[in-house]
């Protein structure tokens, strides 16, 4: 939808989705744009919300510090960082970032124009996260969602009952590797720290590809204890041990290197029997980095806002059941999201 005029009063004149993503009229800038484009509000470092070539991005001093680890340092993009809570002048439009709780820099892009506020949530969670901010509602005239879990079904459990679950097979199968799959940013660092919190004090492996942003966090003041390259072991059997990787390299050669590994996946997915059976998971672990049902729909209470428009997941039952406690709701079919770290 293009709007050629602008009125404060209509949220939809001054910031709507395009092909190339969600854009601000007033501040001639996209929020998470799905392409290159010349300004970008980055919501956090995910690879469906921030992506390189932009001419400029602002977003966190963390999520830039991420786009840089996995772009190559962007020596071509401008970047512009704005603390949780400082507000900047974009154009026509004050933009503040205030903490979502999803991952290390994750923010939810909180944008002014002429006394009316729509607050761009990215992807939040509301359950406490020992690697970043607890996400903080902040009252608006529009609050734009995920849904990536908006069904009922969706419950996500306490992710140190889930952490239990591992420690039990750990202690249960002494012999054995466990190889739990996690994706790079944001669950792998949350799972170390969580296996911390729940007393594992031993060295926690990893596999290659976890290296970059594990030490990016530790630079952040994310303590993740002793940690390894899998490949720098010398005399080791990994009996035991638990293994960190990518879900995906669980069934790839790598994995062949240990001794009847156990695989474990931490997801929200691993609700869906279906995906954990695919996953290959034997152990699968529902730690997830977004909000569950009751977390959406306790958000909508407590943001308050009028009108809720809601951007990639399960759509139609949010939105509905947004309609049914009296919030104006539609979806927005947002282009080029492809939940990465669920
Ligand atoms: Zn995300
Ligand atoms: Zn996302």
């Amino acid at each position: 939808m293009t709007v050629d005029t602008l009125n404060p009063r209509s949220p939809r004149s001054w910031l709507y989705p395009t092909p190339r993503g969600l854009y601000c009229k007033p501040g001639d800038f996209y929020v998470d744009p799905a392409v290159a484009v010349p300004r970008a509000v980055i919501t956090h470092g995910h690879g469906d919300h921030a992506r390189p070539g932009h001419r400029a991005a602002l977003a966190t001093p963390e999520t830039l510090a991420i786009m840089r680890v996995r772009f190559e340092d962007m020596p071509d993009t401008s970047q512009q960082p704005l603390k949780y809570g400082e507000s900047l002048r974009v154009g026509e439009v004050d933009v503040q970032l205030v903490p979502a709780g999803h991952i290390l820099g994750s923010a939810q892009a909180v944008l002014e124009y002429k006394g009316q506020r729509i607050v761009v949530s990215g992807d939040f969670k509301r359950r406490p996260d020992p690697t970043c901010p607890p996400f903080e509602p902040v009252p608006c005239d529009v609050f734009i969602t995920e849904a990536t879990f908006a069904l009922p079904v969706f419950h996500h459990p306490s992710d140190m009952g889930e952490i239990g679950k591992l420690l039990r097979s750990v202690a249960t199968f002494p012999d054995h590797t466990h190889l739990v799959g996690v994706y790079a940013l944001g669950k792998c660092q949350r799972v170390i720290k969580l296996l911390r919190a729940a007393g594992w004090d031993q060295r926690i492996w990893l596999h290659g590809s976890l290296l970059s942003l594990c030490k990016l966090y530790q630079d952040h003041g994310v303590d993740l204890g002793d940690t390894a390259h899998v490949s720098d072991a010398i005399l080791e059997t990994f009996k035991g041990a638990i293994v960190l990787c990518p879900p995906s390299a669980i069934a790839d050669r790598w994995s062949r290197r240990f001794a009847e590994p156990v695989p474990a996946v931490c997801s929200g997915w691993m609700r869906v029997r279906a995906r954990a059976r695919q996953s290959g998971a034997e152990l699968p672990l529902i730690i997830s980095d977004h909000a569950d049902w009751a977390e959406l729909t306790q958000t909508l209470k407590d943001v308050g806002a009028p009108k809720v428009w809601v951007t990639h997941g399960r759509e139609e039952a949010l939105v509905h059941y947004a309609r049914s406690i009296g919030i104006d709701a539609e979806a927005l079919h947002l282009a080029g999201r492809e939940e990465e770290g669920a």
